[in-house]
């Protein structure tokens, strides 16, 4: 047996000889050491972590690829920097099995330190196909590695990684919002790497995420588009201007107005003003507005629902009478003060009625508004307290008597519904216009016909009331 004689590899391997093992890999014959590195391989001893590592630097391309395969057969913490290391070596077969070394073993490592460690040392040696394997790693089922993978996403600065940085970032924001709980270094890092990476060249990878089915994740999109301050974002906001989402919409015409953009008069444009809900803007469109402002309709409070009849208006729009009438033929009906028409198409006018005789500026058409709810079986307590008597005593009014016949005949009339008594000396004081105001007591109290007036709930406590001939202002009393 001769003393000098190479290593016998196998015989080491079967004893389990793993310092004869580590001392072959220093032998001056290629193949021994190769097959050094291979015996090395199942025993996954710590001990061998550092001479394998330091064999990462042998001249041999072969062994270096079964240093490779030894080190990725142990895994864990300590072989991470070796492996990424390997990444940049001088030989495409090495590289290559470095990269499954890294990408598909160390970045499922059991060991969460080991796969944090791997995405951090990727940050820093930011290799070019890092990429997607990082961005899986965003989901990566613990919130160090998430954050990690997220700063060097950040840091390899390449904007493939964007769409999925728009995701992280939406799915906290749901989980706040539904759990109370997100976690704010994921938040925060994805929002930090956003910001570094959202210049002109995310415009592409923005857009795309406009066809996410989540409306979070577009938001997101166009906000940060917005944010990008170029003429060229121009164009994909236009885009999102017709989303099926009103937030997205409306996130996509603020951008819009930040970067100093013009709306045409034209569809686009009726989009743009209905999405910052300016309902007269959107009319100015002409009739391309006609369609967005109908779809916009029910999905407002009354008073822009009135906004947007006052636009349809303008544009020349009519409701459909062959069609069922619905609220919007109420509003437009009532704009017209068709009052017969409202009655003809009943309930659905009720609600264009109740706001017109809350807040039109002449209390006659309001009277004839509340006239109008009462003859479809809707009366209302409000913003008259006697409509029976105030309508005859309007009649009465309008007669084609001379004034001071008038005056006798509402004092007759306001007698016999016992709204004053003559006989105790009582009479009746007169508004400018003719109209009943107050009843006068025989010791010089003034008493304003409240049953006659309309009324408005001014304040939280006060009512005003109104004179319904000539609109002017009686009293306002407290309640
Ligand atoms: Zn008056």
């Amino acid at each position: 047996m001769p003393l000098f004689g190479p290593p016998n590899v196998a015989q080491l391997e079967a004893k389990g000889d793993v310092q004869g093992l580590i001392k072959a890999l220093l032998y001056k014959d290629a193949a021994v050491r190769l097959a050094a590195a291979e015996a090395l391989t199942p025993l996954k001893h710590p001990i061998a972590v550092d001479p394998l590592a330091a064999a990462l630097h042998d001249d041999n391309p072969g062994v270096r690829k079964a240093c490779v395969g030894a080190l990725a057969a142990r895994g864990g913490l300590r072989v991470v920097n070796p492996l990424v290391g390997a990444l940049h070596d001088p030989d495409a077969n090495v590289r290559s099995a470095a990269a499954a070394a890294v990408y598909r073993r160390l970045m499922t490592d059991p060991d969460q330190d080991a796969r944090q460690a791997t995405v951090t040392a990727l940050g820093k040696l930011r290799p070019a196909d890092a990429v997607d394997p990082l961005i899986k790693a965003i989901m990566d089922a613990d919130e160090g590695v998430r954050v990690a993978a997220i700063k060097s996403l950040q840091a390899i600065g390449d904007v493939r990684a964007i769409p999925s940085l728009v995701v992280v970032l939406a799915h906290e924001q749901v989980r706040q919002k539904a759990t109370g709980r997100s976690s704010a270094n994921v938040e925060r890092a994805a929002s930090a790497a956003l910001d570094v990476l959202c210049g002109p060249n995310a415009i592409e990878p923005l857009t795309a995420s406009f066809g996410h089915d989540d409306a979070d994740v577009r938001e997101i999109a166009v906000r940060r588009l917005a944010k990008i301050g170029s003429p060229l974002v121009a164009d994909c906001l236009v885009v999102a201007l017709s989303d099926e989402d009103p937030v997205i919409r409306r996130s996509a015409a603020r951008g819009l107005q930040e970067i100093g953009w013009q709306p045409p008069a034209n569809k686009i444009g009726a989009n743009y003003w209905a999405a910052l809900r300016e309902w007269r803007r959107c009319g100015e469109c002409g009739s391309d507005a006609i369609p967005v402002l109908i779809s916009a309709f029910h999905h407002v409070d009354a008073l822009e629902q009135a906004e947007i009849v006052a636009s349809l208006l303008q544009v020349g729009w009519k409701p459909d009478e062959a069609e069922v009438a619905d609220d919007m033929a109420g509003h437009y009906w009532v704009s017209q003060r068709r009052w017969d028409k409202c009655i003809e198409i009943g309930e659905p006018a009720t609600h264009a009625l109740d706001m017109f005789v809350q807040s039109a500026p002449v209390w006659r058409e309001r009277v004839a508004a509340a006239t109008t709810l009462a003859a479809i079986g809707q009366a209302r307590p409000y913003p008259f307290h006697r409509l029976d008597l105030i309508r005859d005593g309007l009649a009465l009014l309008d007669s084609e008597e001379t004034a001071d016949e008038k005056r006798a005949a509402l004092e007759s009339f306001l007698a016999h519904a016992h709204m004053y008594k003559p006989a105790a000396g009582e009479r009746i004081e007169f508004c400018r216009c003719g109209y009943p105001a107050a009843r006068v007591r025989k010791d010089g109290l003034r008493e304003p016909l409240t049953d006659m007036l309309g009324f408005e709930h001014t304040g939280a406590n006060s009512t005003t009331y109104y004179c319904p001939s000539c609109d002017t202002r009686r009293i306002s009393v407290a309640r």
